[in-house]
C-alpha cells in the first residue's frame, strides 16, 4: 500500500517554475524500496546543471567563498573591524543563472519561484541543526513595493522562523551600490523586542538570500552580538 502510494506521487508532471519545463520526479528502484519520505524537487534538470555548487570547493572555512584554501580578505576585515568571526555557508555560486533567477523572482516579483531551491535548502536543513533560526527582513519600502518578503518565503516551508530582527529603509538601494559603498552602509537593523526572550545560550541561523560583500549578514550578527550571542551562523542560498 505504501509503495503504490510511492510509485503514484512519482508518476505526476510538475513544470519547473523558473523555465516551464518539464520535472523529471522519477524515482530510482533504491529510492522506491528504500521507504525513505522524498523530498519534492521544484527544479528541472535544465536549470539545475547551470548551478555552480560550493561544496567541496576549497572555499574560505569562514564564508564559504570558493577557491581561496584560507580565510579570505573579507572575513579577515571583519574579525579585525568588528571582531566578528564569520561562520557562513552557502550552496551556490554566484552566476548568471542565479542573477536572473532572483531578478524574476525579486524584481519582478514571481512568488512561486520561491520553491526552485526547496529541495537543496532541505537537504541542508537536515544536515544541520540550530535552536533558532531568524531571517534578513525586507525593508519597509521593499515589502511594500513587492507585496512579499522574499528571504521569509524562500525559508518559510523549510525553517520555523522567528521574526527578530527588523530593517530601517537605506539611502539607496543595495544594488544601485559600489562595492565600497556597500561596504561602508551604516548598520540598518534593530532588534525586534522578541528578541529579548531568547536565552543567550541559544545557537542562532540568520538566513539571507544572496552573500555578496557580507555588509548584511555581518551587521546582523552584530545585533545578536551586542544582544549578548555567541553561538551564531549565517547562511545564504548564493556567494
Ligand atoms: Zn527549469
Ligand atoms: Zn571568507
Amino acid at each position: 500500500m505504501c509503495r503504490n502510494k510511492i510509485l503514484k506521487s512519482a508518476g505526476q508532471k510538475m513544470k519547473c517554475p523558473n523555465c516551464g519545463s518539464e520535472i523529471n520526479n522519477n524515482l530510482k528502484i533504491s529510492e522506491i524500496f528504500s521507504f525513505k519520505a522524498q523530498i519534492p524537487n521544484y527544479i528541472c534538470d535544465l536549470c539545475r546543471s547551470q548551478l555552480q555548487p560550493l561544496a567541496g570547493r576549497d572555499n574560505c572555512p569562514r564564508c564559504h567563498k570558493p577557491n581561496i584554501g584560507t580565510i579570505c580578505s573579507d572575513c579577515l576585515m571583519w574579525e579585525n573591524k568588528y571582531q566578528i568571526i564569520n561562520c557562513h555557508q552557502a550552496l551556490f555560486e554566484y552566476n548568471q543563472f542565479i542573477h536572473s533567477y532572483f531578478k524574476l523572482y525579486k524584481r519582478y516579483g514571481d512568488v512561486l519561484l520561491a520553491r526552485l531551491f526547496y529541495q537543496d535548502i532541505k537537504k541542508w536543513s537536515l544536515k544541520h541543526s540550530f535552536d533558532v533560526v531568524t531571517y534578513i527582513p525586507a525593508s519597509p519600502s521593499h515589502l511594500q513595493a513587492r507585496g512579499f518578503d522574499p528571504v521569509y518565503e524562500l525559508y518559510k516551508d523549510i525553517f520555523e522562523l522567528k521574526e527578530l530582527l527588523a530593517k530601517r529603509d537605506a539611502d539607496k538601494p543595495q544594488a544601485q551600490k559600489n562595492r565600497l559603498e556597500r561596504l561602508q552602509t551604516p548598520q540598518t537593523f534593530y532588534p525586534l523586542p522578541e528578541l529579548k526572550q531568547i536565552q543567550k545560550n541559544q545557537s542562532i541561523l540568520i538566513l539571507d538570500d544572496i552573500y555578496t560583500t557580507g555588509r548584511t549578514l555581518m551587521h546582523s550578527h552584530e545585533i545578536f552580538k551586542r544582544a549578548g550571542f555567541s553561538n551564531i551562523s549565517t547562511f545564504s542560498l548564493s556567494r
